[in-house]
Formats: structure tokens, C-alpha cells, sequence
């Protein structure tokens, strides 16, 4: 098979691409030939080495993908050869990949409705959303969320996510496109991140209240002023952050105001398992349609992780070996 392969860390020119023997299923595993990759920024960090878990080099990135079930190892009773999966990790080797090794629990049905570009967008950017909203802030019909940072993977997702919950949904983004995006996605309001004082407009959004629940994609540069505009017993939930921020602490205690950080591989087996059967209602039943915005071949790995850095981000960025 075809393989993205990183063998030493550094900018996106260390990928190449290179053969490599097909992969086999062992017990309880699956091979699943992808149709599409996505591209995460965290596979970005991990490629220049600035990610807190690296894998062994050399190595084929990628977490997300979609395709069609090759073989499937002894043991395996949640798919078969030839249906169609989207999945959150594999085992040794990326998703960067003609093939992928991947453990039964990390593959999960890719309903018809949804194109397999569709489905590589969906594990890593609607998994963090989800736990986000409701594992760590405890999200709640009738609340109001700002997902500051809107236009890109995991906003989108959240959006989606939380329109369908039942909460009141607040969405940022720095282009007019990405803000049109937002609209279209489930933002019952969108703002601009980058307009001086914006984040004023989330208290008069909200009736003097402020939100219940942010969902932060840039912490370091939002932190403190996020904490100026929750709502009494309100949440931030820092996803992203590239850097360090000066917060007044004051400002989560007359709110009883909560600051919680997540990773998604901090997720147990039983909260994976509870995130990706709602995840596969919202697919089955179209709540959740995720937005690709390109398509590139899976030789322009490095180009992609260019895209991917850029301003102006539009849904998700996917690879087609
Ligand atoms: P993405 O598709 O590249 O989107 C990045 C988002 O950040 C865009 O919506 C972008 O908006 C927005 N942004 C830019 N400047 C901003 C600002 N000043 N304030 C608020 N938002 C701003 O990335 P993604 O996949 O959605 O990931 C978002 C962040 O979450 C990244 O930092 C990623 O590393 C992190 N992440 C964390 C986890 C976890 O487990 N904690 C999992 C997945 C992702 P514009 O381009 O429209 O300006």
C-alpha cells in the first residue's frame, strides 16, 4: 500500500510518501481501506514535534478517516468485511494511508447519507465537541453556548451538536465566509472575532446574562475576556490554546465560574463508547452533516498541513489516497 511516512520531525516537507506491506488483522482488529483522511492541526503539532505525545518515527500520521472494511481479524462482531466505517485512531500505523490497521472499537458505521469525505471529518472534530459540551461542561437545553471559533472542524461540529440539544448557540468566526458558515450550521448568532470589542455583544445577546458555556478554540489569546462574559455558573471549556494568558481570577468567583480543560484521548473506553453512539444517531438521523471544505489527493499531505494553519478556515480539510 501507499503511506504517508514521516521519518524524522520538522516542517510539512518531511512527508513523503512511500510503499509499505499491507497490513493484517490480528484478533479483535480490522483493516479498512480508506476513502478519505482528515486533516487535524494536531497532526500538524505532532509532525513538527511540538505535540505532548509523539509516536516512535518513522511514522504515518493521521487520526481520522473513512472507508470500506477489508478484512476483519477473529473475534471482531461489530463489522464485517465491505461495510462501510468512519474512524477515531488506528493501531501502529495513521490514517495518512491506501489501508489502515485499525482496533474493533475505533471503527464505527458511516450511515449512506454521508459521502466518505464526509466521514473522515467526523471522529476527532465532533468526538471533542461533544465531550466539550456535555462530559466536561454538562450542556443543557435552554442554555447558551458561544463557540468562539466557529468556522473550523470542531465549530462546526459543536454548532450542530448543540442546535440539535436544544441550547441557544452564539458563533465566532474571522471571515465573512466563515461567518456565513456558522449561520448555516446552527448559529442562532455570529460574530466576528476579529472586530474590536465584540465579545460585548455576547452580554447584550443574552439579555445581560452572558453565556453558560464557552467553548474555546483560542484560549491564550481569549481566556481572560471569555471569563468577563459567562453567565452565573457559567463554563469555559479550553480545547485550544497556543500559549500563555493573563486572567483576572476575580471574574470566576462572583460567577462561580468553572475553567475546564480537555484532551479527547482523556476520554475513557465507557465515555468513547457513550460519545460515538450519539454521535451515530445524530449521522443516522442528519442532524450531523459534517463540512468539507477540501478535498486534496493524499500526495498534497504537505499542502494540507499548510491549508490547514491558514486564517479563514471553512469545515474540514480531507485527503483522497
Ligand atoms: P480549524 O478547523 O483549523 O479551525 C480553527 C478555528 O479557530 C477557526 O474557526 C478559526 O476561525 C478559529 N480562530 C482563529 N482565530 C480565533 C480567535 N481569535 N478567537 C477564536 N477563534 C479563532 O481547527 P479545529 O480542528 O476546529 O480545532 C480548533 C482548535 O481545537 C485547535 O487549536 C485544535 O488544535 C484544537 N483541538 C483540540 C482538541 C482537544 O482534544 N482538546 C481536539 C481537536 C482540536 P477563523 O479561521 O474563521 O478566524
Amino acid at each position: 500500500m501507499k503511506a504517508i511516512r514521516v521519518g524524522q520531525h520538522g516542517g510539512p516537507e518531511v512527508m513523503r510518501i512511500e510503499e509499505l506491506p499491507d497490513p493484517r488483522p490480528g484478533a479483535g482488529q480490522v483493516v479498512v481501506r480508506v476513502k478519505a483522511a482528515g486533516v487535524n492541526r494536531a497532526d500538524t503539532y505532532i509532525r513538527a514535534g511540538a505535540y505532548p505525545r509523539l509516536p516512535e518515527l518513522p511514522y504515518t500520521p493521521g487520526m481520522d478517516a473513512a472507508g470500506v472494511v477489508e478484512a476483519a481479524g477473529a473475534g471482531v462482531t461489530r463489522v464485517r468485511a465491505g461495510e462501510r466505517v468512519y474512524m477515531g485512531g488506528s493501531l501502529f500505523c495513521g490514517t495518512y494511508a491506501e489501508l489502515a490497521l485499525c482496533a474493533e472499537a475505533q471503527v464505527h458505521p458511516l450511515p449512506e447519507r454521508l459521502s466518505f469525505s464526509q466521514g473522515a471529518a467526523v471522529a476527532v472534530p465532533y468526538a471533542t465537541a461533544y465531550r466539550a459540551l456535555f462530559q466536561r461542561a454538562g450542556a443543557r437545553a435552554g442554555e447558551t453556548v458561544l463557540v468562539h471559533g466557529a468556522s473550523g472542524g470542531v465549530g462546526t461540529a459543536a454548532l450542530q451538536i448543540a442546535r440539535a440539544a436544544g441550547l441557544s448557540v452564539i458563533g465566532t468566526a474571522g471571515s465573512d465566509k466563515g461567518r456565513e458558515l456558522a449561520r448555516r450550521e446552527g448559529a442562532h448568532q455570529v460574530l466576528d472575532h476579529c472586530a474590536p470589542g465584540y465579545l460585548d455583544q455576547v452580554v447584550a445577546l443574552t439579555g445581560g446574562r452572558g453565556a453558560d458555556v464557552i467553548l474555546e478554540m483560542l484560549a491564550n489569546v481569549n481566556l481572560g475576556r471569555d471569563l468577563k462574559v459567562l453567565a452565573p455558573g457559567g463554563r469555559v471549556v479550553v480545547i485550544g490554546s497556543r500559549g500563555t494568558v493573563e486572567i483576572d481570577p476575580r471574574d470566576t468567583m462572583g460567577r462561580d465560574a468553572s475553567i475546564l480543560g480537555m484532551i479527547l484521548p482523556n476520554a475513557t473506553p465507557a465515555e468513547a463508547a457513550s460519545i460515538h453512539a450519539a454521535l451515530g444517531a445524530g449521522l443516522q438521523n442528519g442532524t450531523l452533516r459534517p463540512v468539507v471544505g477540501r478535498e486534496l489527493p493524499l500526495a498534497e499531505a504537505a499542502r494540507a498541513h499548510a491549508l490547514i494553519l491558514e486564517p479563514g478556515a471553512y469545515g474540514k480539510i480531507v485527503l483522497i489516497p
